[in-house]
């Protein structure tokens, strides 16, 4: 590389330097929008999307309004939905212990566990947009943190009934 061309190169980067510090000297200036988790928290919680959960019926709360129809698990991208429903029992088993197979079930609507996988959920919100009973909704629960990833796994039928019993 000859002499000349080192001097433009030097000077490229000498640019390219000065632009990035005037961006990051002119955002320093700005009024601060981030907060400093977990010192600070944000007060706005109703324009952040959480992990998806359970939309309680009015007259019992603790009853999600999902009909098992098993159309979120269809839309989500990220195949993060798992929707169980008691399979009905074959003829002459009737005695048999109840088994669970995925929503939807013939003759089934009720769900019999609802898990949400937040670990691969990218908040699309495909899942609560496609619900025909608007059994879902994004939850105010933003500050999930955990070392494994199987803390993200999240039984929303549990979550529900807990929520009903604090209201
Ligand atoms: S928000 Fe999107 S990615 Fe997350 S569970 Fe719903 S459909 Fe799946
Ligand atoms: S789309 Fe709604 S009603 Fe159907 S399984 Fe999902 S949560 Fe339940």
């Amino acid at each position: 590389m000859s002499v000349s061309e080192l001097f433009e190169e030097a000077c490229t980067g000498l640019k390219s330097l000065f632009v990035g510090l005037g961006i990051t000297g002119k955002a320093f200036c700005q009024p601060q929008v981030t907060v400093i988790y977990p010192k600070q928290e944000v007060d706005n919680l109703s324009t952040f999307r959480g992990h998806v959960e359970l939309v309680g019926k009015e007259d019992d709360p603790s009853v999600p309004r999902c009909v098992a129809c098993g159309a979120c698990v269809k839309a989500c991208p990220s195949d993060c939905l798992t929707i169980l429903c008691p399979v009905p029992a074959k003829e002459g088993q009737e005695d048999a212990p109840m088994a669970m197979g995925p929503a939807p079930q013939k003759g089934s609507k009720t769900p019999g566990a609802v898990i949400v996988d937040f670990s691969l959920c990218s908040l699309c919100g495909q899942c609560a947009k496609t619900c025909p009973v608007d059994s879902l909704r994004f939850s105010d629960n933003p500050y999930m943190v955990a070392l494994d990833r199987k803390e993200f796994r999240i039984d929303l039928m549990a979550r529900l009934k807990r929520q009903a019993e604090e209201e």
